[in-house]
């Protein structure tokens, strides 16, 4: 019993680990947070989506290309055949659906790699973790790829295989690339660092350097909502509030709808 009460005594408190799929979470909906992160009960009510396996199976590819050695090493055949080898048909709601994503994915994919030799620039990393200890929390993300180009800068790389057009001005909104890029800056100090996103169906990429400024713009609201969410426990009474661009599409709806008498909608 003593030994029991000594080790609850010494065991501290985790630290908060914030990554970007965490702040857009909690950013959405703090009742979707709660119920994701603390109470853990996503598994229960996660339903698999074609778009999910769709992106997921593309990176893996891309990851395992890369770690081949690229387009030096890899023929687009080989490529495709990688993502074939990996291909899940889990989340399609038909044969037909699955079979339009697969042809899909091997167009897509012959394109990068007939675009992916860039000269000077070669990849040092893939799906890498990047992560820091911020003093209150601990900042992490994953990042699909790193460059690095002939001049010593980093270009951080972030593949999306839903999106058909990326501009400048929405990679520097978009926090996870800045997360990725605040990271970076830390981990590799001294290196000029450029954020990409790479819009795998056209073929279309946007890239931006973020400024100092901006940068530590971020890291503020990153701290002031890192406090806010470090409030949120198992015992925190979050309501179910309505968000008709989010709640629709939400793997918890039925729960919520259930919790705060929302109706069912007609389907007549
Ligand atoms: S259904 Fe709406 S309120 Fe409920 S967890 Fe999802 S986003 Fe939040």
């Amino acid at each position: 019993m003593a030994k029991l009460t000594r080790i609850k005594e010494s065991r501290k408190p985790r630290k908060l680990t914030l990554s970007p799929t965490k702040l857009n979470t909690y950013l959405s909906c703090r009742l979707a947070y709660k119920y994701t992160y603390i109470d853990r009960i996503g598994r229960f009510f996660y339903k698999p989506k074609s778009f999910h396996t769709f992106g997921a199976t593309l990176h893996r590819a891309l990851d395992e290309f890369h770690k081949q050695g690229g387009a030096h090493t890899q023929s687009a055949d080989d490529l495709v055949n990688t993502m074939r080898s990996m291909w899940s048909d889990v989340g399609y709601g038909s044969k037909l659906e699955e079979t339009e994503h697969l042809a899909a994915a091997e167009q897509l994919l012959g394109q990068y790699h007939q675009e992916h030799i860039i000269e000077g620039a070669k990849t040092l990393f893939t799906e890498k973790q990047l992560r820091v200890d911020m003093g209150e929390f601990v900042l992490m993300g994953r990042v699909d790829r790193i460059d690095e180009h002939a001049d010593g800068s980093l270009e951080i790389i972030d593949y999306k295989s839903g999106r058909l057009h990326v501009t400048e001005e929405e990679v520097r909104q978009d926090l996870a690339m800045g997360v990725y890029t605040l990271l970076a800056s830390r981990l590799f100090a001294g290196r000029r660092i450029t954020a990409t996103i790479y819009a795998l169906r056209s073929n279309q990429k946007a890239t931006v350097e973020h400024t100092t400024d901006e940068l530590a713009e971020l890291e503020a609201m990153i701290r002031l909502l890192a406090a806010e969410i470090a409030q949120v426990d198992r015992d925190s009474d979050i309501e179910p509030t309505w968000k008709p661009d989010i709640c629709p599409y939400c793997d918890y709806l039925r729960l919520c709808r259930k919790s705060a008498g929302w109706e069912e909608p007609s389907t007549e």
